[in-house]
């Protein structure tokens, strides 16, 4: 999430709503903390450490992730087949190819493509699009499938999943337990929070402060007609927009948009409206669609663009496992793989360290 030229970009244009990344303006201390230590981390130097760290657990979780989606059977339209990155400026193409860099260097396959060699590949994709890049190693699935499966699979395993529970308070020490607000109390070997963005206000009770804003997100899936399949061939990102197109069984996701706008999830109608308009201006054939879903939801953002893994300062069996941004479901597999090692005291593979709730 730290990229230095990109952020750096955006964030000259917060304020405009139209823009990927937008920050309602109200005042908010935490926030503007927040935001000062996130640009601080915005380096060439801190996206290289990073990489250090996210490079291993991507190559890792590509493998879990595969390895998961056989045994278990899961069908969520797994799709191990790349994604584009597409590009419609000069600068937009100069990105691509520092992501195709960036992504060699930590031993990610990755392809500079000109506008020619896309438009071969990509037939739907419009004339004007002057390069880009493809990263074959990286897949795509249906995210709601995936957990929905993943549920069922817990279950079928003996475990307990069930939804619509609040968790008010988290107890650690030497007995650690949740209280739900029915009012029961479990007692755990051992507690995980991955609350996502709601975990400040549980982690906090427990003496840990953990910097995650919620960054908000779009998506908005558009259908073709009884039968149809969505004009676009394979899954791409817009380069100057961020904005990700996914072809999915019968329908097309387009998801993007980063938002800071507090703890809430109201959407915002404009934001959905971008999320076609972007896709307009690079794929033919939009025009004709039926709008089936909109949703938005928080990502967990920290400062320095690392999730948070580990146990929680001052607990021994309290754990979090968030802050995860934009690649939460990408890195999920391995998280799990983090967390149980954690748990049940094998050791971990060396990138935890620099994942522990205790570097804020
Ligand atoms: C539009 C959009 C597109 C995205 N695309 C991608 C992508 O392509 N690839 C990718 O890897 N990631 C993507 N992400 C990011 C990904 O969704 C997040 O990183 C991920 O959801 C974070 O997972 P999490 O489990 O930490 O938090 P969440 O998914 O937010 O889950 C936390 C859960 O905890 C529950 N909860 C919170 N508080 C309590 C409480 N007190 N009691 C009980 N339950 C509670 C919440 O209801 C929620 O169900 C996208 C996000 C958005 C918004």
């Amino acid at each position: 999430m730290n990229k230095p030229d990109r952020v750096r970009q955006a964030l000259k244009r917060v304020l405009d709503s139209t823009t990927p990344l937008y920050i309602a303006p109200r005042f908010d201390p935490s926030l503007a903390a927040w935001l000062w230590r996130f640009s601080a981390n915005c380096t060439e130097r801190k996206l290289t450490a990073n990489m250090n760290v996210l490079g291993p657990l991507g190559h890792a979780t590509l493998q879990l992730f595969a390895q998961l989606i056989a045994e278990e059977e899961i069908a969520c339209d797994y799709q191990a087949s790349g994604y584009y990155e597409v590009c419609r400026t000069e600068q937009g193409t100069t990105h691509a190819r520092r992501d195709v860099a960036l992504m060699r260097a930590h031993g990610f396959d990755a392809e500079v493509l000109t506008g020619e060699e896309i438009g071969a590949r990509m037939t739907s994709l419009k004339s004007d699009v002057m390069g880009g890049a493809y990263f074959p190693d990286s897949a795509t699935c249906d995210p709601y499938r995936f957990v929905i499966e993943m549920a069922e699979r817990v279950r079928r395993a003996g475990g307990r999943a069930e939804a619509g529970q609040v968790v008010t308070k988290v107890e650690g020490g030497a007995h650690p337990a949740v209280r739900l607000a029915t009012g029961e109390r479990f007692e755990a070997d051992a507690v995980v929070l991955a609350t996502g963005a709601y975990s400040l206000q549980l982690a906090r009770e427990l003496g840990c402060r953990l910097p995650i804003q919620p960054g908000k997100g779009y998506h908005r899936d558009l259908e073709f007609g009884e039968g149809s399949r969505p004009p676009l061939e394979a899954a791409c990102v817009l380069g100057e927009t961020s904005v990700f197109c996914t072809p999915m069984s019968g329908r097309l996701r387009l998801a993007g948009t980063m938002e800071f706008s507090g703890l809430n999830h109201r959407i915002r109608p404009s934001r959905l409206a971008q999320l076609t308009a972007s896709a307009e201006q690079y794929l033919s054939g939009i025009g004709p669609s039926r709008v089936t879903s909109e949703w938005c939801g928080l990502r967990p953002c920290t400062p320095d663009g690392l999730p948070v893994v580990g146990r929680l300062p001052g607990q021994t069996k309290v754990f979090a496992a968030t802050g995860h941004a934009m690649t939460g479901l990408t890195l999920g597999p391995v998280t799990g793989s983090l967390m149980a090692d954690l748990v049940t005291g094998a050791t971990p593979s060396p990138e935890v360290t620099a994942l522990a709730p205790a570097r804020f």
